[in-house]
């Protein structure tokens, strides 16, 4: 039975991670400071004999309850979706630079291994497409979007420092778009806003002219990925993502389907530095990891969609 710590355990990810660590058989330690999380994503957990979790600010340093060796560490702590992350920009930058420095100092005395949750965002605005882990990114490191993009990156590197030096075995993934059950709808992710607005029969929110492209990866799917990597013992950096690319105005498309709507749109300007193309060359997560994803986006909307009309209602709204 492997003892595992999740960092970020009360938000979309890593309560979905939680979730499946438990189902086998894991011992799970989660912590989380709310910054971006809620309680509601693990409540079902906290009466589980092998789930403990711990309210704490890993930024800060490593609580002295748990200060204990694990096997694994998978470290998803970070606001993720831009709105947060621009109004939480230090504590984004802490997360991914102390709070990853933390950990690896953990790992460091005690041994384990610790998986960091990068992402696409560290490509910026790529000049490669579909982007491979072999490339090294487009991003402006004074630009409003480098409080996460750069201290990301600055967790690869610490990351690789340790590694190289032999003082920890680590593990990069680089996560791509994903949605699911548990997405906050009020976090301003593409997926949130625009199943949340159609269910409210509000118009759609497109910044730019839509043409853009995204590709979408079901939650199940990704966490799947996230343990695959964790287990190989590979360090990466790892792409995991759904390659297949959609504009948003496609996006769109898929929305009014799943929702049998015809949605209004309301176009707003294109927020600086945002990328024009994302999508994953997923080859190496293919080869080395014998990962790809199974969930098509019509299926994963659905899923999703039945779950924000629940979450809504539960909020007294729709
Ligand atoms: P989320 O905001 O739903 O979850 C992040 C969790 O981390 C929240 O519960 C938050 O309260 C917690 N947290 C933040 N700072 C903390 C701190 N200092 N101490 C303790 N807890 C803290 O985001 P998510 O979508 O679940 O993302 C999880 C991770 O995956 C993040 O590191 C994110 O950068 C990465 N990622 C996600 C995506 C995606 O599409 N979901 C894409 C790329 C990368």
């Amino acid at each position: 039975m492997q003892t595992v710590l999740v960092t970020g355990a009360a938000g979309f990810l890593g309560s979905h991670l939680c979730d499946a660590l438990l189902k086998s058989q894991s011992n799970v330690y989660g912590i989380d400071n709310f910054c971006t999380g809620n309680m509601r994503n693990i409540s079902h957990l906290t009466e589980k004999g092998n789930f403990k979790f711990v309210e704490s600010d890993i930024s800060r340093g490593v609580p002295v309850d748990l200060k204990i060796k694990f096997d694994q560490i998978y470290h998803l702590a970070s606001p993720a979706s831009p709105p947060k992350y621009l109004a939480l920009p230090i504590e984004t930058m802490h997360v991914n630079t102390n709070g990853t420095e933390h950990l690896l100092n953990h790992i460091h005395e005690f041994g384990g291994r610790l998986l960091f949750a990068s992402t696409s965002e560290i490509y910026g605005d790529p000049l490669e497409h579909p982007q491979s882990e072999s490339y090294w990114g487009n991003v402006n490191p004074i630009g409003p979007r480098s409080v996460y993009d750069e201290a990301k990156r600055y967790g690869e590197t610490l990351l690789s420092q340790y590694a190289r030096a032999g003082w920890a075995d680590t593990a990069i993934v680089r996560i791509f778009n994903t949605y699911g059950p548990r997405l906050d709808p009020d976090d301003g992710r593409v997926i949130s806003s625009f199943l949340r607005n159609g269910i409210l029969h509000k118009p759609l929110e497109i910044y730019g002219d839509g043409t853009q492209t995204r590709s979408f990866c079901y939650v199940d799917d990704l966490i799947a990925g996230l343990i695959a990597t964790m287990e190989s013992g590979l360090a990466g950096p790892i792409n995991l993502g759904n390659p297949t690319e959609f504009t948003l105005l496609e996006l769109v498309e898929q929305v009014g389907t799943v929702l049998q709507i015809e949605p209004e749109l309301l176009f707003k300007p294109l927020p600086e530095n945002d990328p024009r193309m994302r999508k994953p060359n997923i080859q190496l997560a293919k080869t080395d990891l014998n990962w790809e994803p199974q969930v098509e986006l019509n299926e994963g909307l659905t899923r999703t969609a039945e779950w924000m009309k629940s979450e809504l209602k539960s909020r007294n709204l729709g």
